[in-house]
């Protein structure tokens, strides 16, 4: 009886996702659940992903709590809606990580700086040099290529405008139209990682 090495089935990435203008309508300082709004692409991406088996990890800059315009309950409100959002869409989401500090705090999570994927990793085991991030601004890609993901740029938020800045060219491997075809690069990638079987 002969045993031959079961066929190696790598480990679907985990994806890194911006919020506000990546997931749904960018608001300004967006204070009230009410104004939550997926945009299009948004939820049949993610869950394309999901079914993939990616774990999903929303990663957001929210300066608003830092610059006292709501206060984190406010937040953890928003947060719960567009969870709740996401899983009537089949969409469910493994961390969500946010910076509650304003800019002038210097933290060490607020983006560019790297450090709630750092967070995500040391809880959740996440395998940073194989992750995914996806994005609306230079910012979100910025992090992401700090900690070795590789980083989409989505043309929704502000992602059209930021696709025309010079820094695009040191964190952005792919630019699309939303998170529909976010997921479609990631699981081509996988696809093709995993070998023709
Ligand atoms: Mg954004
Ligand atoms: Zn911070």
């Amino acid at each position: 009886m002969t045993h031959s090495p079961p066929p190696t089935v790598p480990t679907p990435p985990t994806v890194f996702v911006d919020r506000d203008g990546t997931i749904n309508r960018e608001v300004h300082h967006l204070s009230d659940p009410a104004q939550l709004e997926l945009l299009p692409g948004a939820a049949a991406g993610l869950r394309a992903l999901c079914e993939a088996g990616c774990p999903l990890v929303v990663i957001s800059n929210q300066s608003p709590i830092g610059r006292g315009l709501f206060t984190e309950e406010r937040l953890l409100e928003i947060q719960a809606r567009l969870n709740e959002m996401l899983l009537a869409e089949g969409v469910s989401i493994t961390g969500w990580y946010w910076c509650p500090h304003a800019p002038w705090e210097a933290c060490a999570c607020r983006k560019p700086a790297p450090g709630m994927f750092i967070k995500a990793r040391d809880e959740l085991g996440v395998i940073l040099e194989s992750s995914w991030m996806i994005g609306d601004r230079l910012t979100d890609l910025l992090a992401g290529r700090q900690v070795g993901a590789k980083c989409v740029l989505v043309a929704t938020g502000y992602g059209e405008a930021e696709s025309a800045l010079p820094e695009r060219e040191a964190c952005v491997d792919y630019f699309v139209p939303t998170l529909r075809e976010a997921a479609g690069v990631i699981l081509e990638s996988v696809r093709a990682a995993g070998g023709s079987g």
